[in-house]
């Protein structure tokens, strides 16, 4: 993916918003979700976040500001989920996501700055809904380091299993359960086997976990028995959020052998309620590469684009705030930091993967990374890895409390941006979820 003028740092927007430092939305980001009125029964709309605003794009497609491919593509965004917009493929993402770059930039026409600011919510006064109609949601498992950090506490001999390092594994997971960012959820019920003991025992969860992922949304999609090749895998896929993928560890241990996650991950999954564009991210794209060492990516899931930029350096970190930070004012403890640019399968051959042996992507669908760790201990992006498995404490300084796995009441926050020297700081919003006591 090409830079091009939408870019370009220096680019200001007459909305002041959009141009204080350390905004997550600056023009040169421009992410879609969907929203409505807070606490109104409004009907759910498409949106486009600028500063501290939402363009709502069903009133720019009424006042009829846009013409062309650029307000076929706004009217597909009025209804309450992205689909029809998804639909329609790069060549409309690219125009809408231009023409509100003229229309929210300093130079605009006087006419279409009255008529946009007259399109704008403020995000202050905005709820979300999950931005697509998701029919499938699947889970990768693409760090190597989360995946030897996992191993290690399931099977300390022989801690990566041999498939990982040739191909991106993955399961089918639970797209009714995917909840937008804000959404609380009671902490789960299952069998989960003690240690040491030898039957299971029913109750709520005691090793509740979250893990730091990012999603991306399908785009067109393939028909069945059409696998999508590497070198067009991108042109299927619109953006990247932050993904939670609340994780029970008892519950998912007992019961994951041999057929993989259920229960353990089927509660509940949160996404953040913007979509950053594959080319809002295009400044952010990294060589990819398997060390020299290791078994090299079979021709399917090799291409030069992808070896030269497969990559997205994305900044991210887990925030906890407790019931006490809350109590006390207190701001939220960090509880981990790392990039996206360490996983080992990029975003494009975790499509190819999906559809080599024929399945359909439909547009819409959410496909998850898995928990994105980085090489060192403290980069690890799921709390049973920050604790090694529950067998040591997690201080919290701002209370001075200690964890070893969630408790009722926390509020885990993640957080993700992109910045470098030269290119304009864009930011992903936050994905957060509070742990309600067992129902
Ligand atoms: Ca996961």
């Amino acid at each position: 993916m090409e830079l091009n003028h939408t870019h370009d740092a220096t680019t200001r927007s007459w909305l002041s918003s959009a141009n204080e430092p350390g905004t997550d939305f600056p023009i040169q980001n421009l992410p879609f979700g969907v929203f409505r009125r807070k606490g109104s029964d409004e009907a759910y709309r498409g949106g486009v976040a600028i500063g501290d605003q939402i363009v709502d794009l069903a009133a720019v497609a009424a006042a009829s500001v846009l013409e062309g491919l650029p307000q076929l593509a706004a009217q597909a965004c009025a209804g309450s989920a992205l689909n029809d917009f998804l639909a329609m493929g790069p060549v409309a993402w690219r125009a809408l996501r231009h023409a509100l770059f003229a229309a929210l930039r300093h130079d605009a026409a006087a006419q279409t700055v009255s008529t946009l600011h007259g399109c704008m919510l403020p995000q202050a006064e905005a709820e979300h809904g999950v931005p697509t109609r998701i029919a499938n949601y699947t889970d990768f498992y693409t760090s190597i380091h989360h995946a030897r950090n996992v191993g290690r506490v399931m099977r300390p001999d022989d801690p990566l299993t041999p498939n990982f390092q040739w191909l991106p594994i993955a399961y089918h997971g639970r797209a009714s359960s995917v909840v937008v960012s804000g959404t609380p959820f009671h902490r789960p019920m299952g069998q989960a086997l003690p240690p040491g003991a030898s039957a299971p025992v029913y109750g709520p969860c005691t090793r509740l976990d979250f893990e730091l992922e990012m999603g991306f949304y399908v785009g067109p999609g393939n028909a069945m028995g059409e696998p999508i090749p590497l070198e067009q895998a991108e042109d299927h896929i619109f953006g990247m959020c932050l993904l939670n993928d609340w994780s029970a560890r008892d519950h998912q241990f007992w019961e994951m052998a041999p057929l993989g996650p259920f229960l353990g991950k089927n509660f509940c999954t949160s996404v953040s309620p913007w979509i950053v564009t594959m080319e809002a991210l295009a400044p952010y794209r990294v060589p990819f590469a398997h060390p020299a060492d290791e078994p090299q990516p079979l021709a399917y899931l090799d291409a030069p684009a992808n070896r030269e930029h497969g990559g997205v350096d994305v900044q991210l970190e887990v925030l906890l705030e407790t019931t006490q930070h809350r109590t006390k004012g207190a701001a939220p403890d960090r509880l981990s930091a790392t990039s996206f640019r360490h996983q080992y399968w990029t975003i494009a051959q975790m499509v190819t993967q999906h559809t080599v042996g024929g399945c359909n992507l439909m547009t819409g669908d959410l496909l998850g990374t898995g928990t994105i760790s980085g090489p060192t201990a403290p980069e690890a992006g799921a709390i049973v890895e920050l604790s090694l498995g529950g067998t040591r404490d997690i201080e919290l300084p701002g209370t001075g409390e200690r964890r070893r796995f969630l408790e009722d009441g926390d509020n885990v926050i993640l957080r993700g941006w992109c910045e470098k020297p030269g290119a304009a700081r864009i930011g992903f919003g936050r994905c957060q979820g509070e742990v309600l006591p067992v129902k």
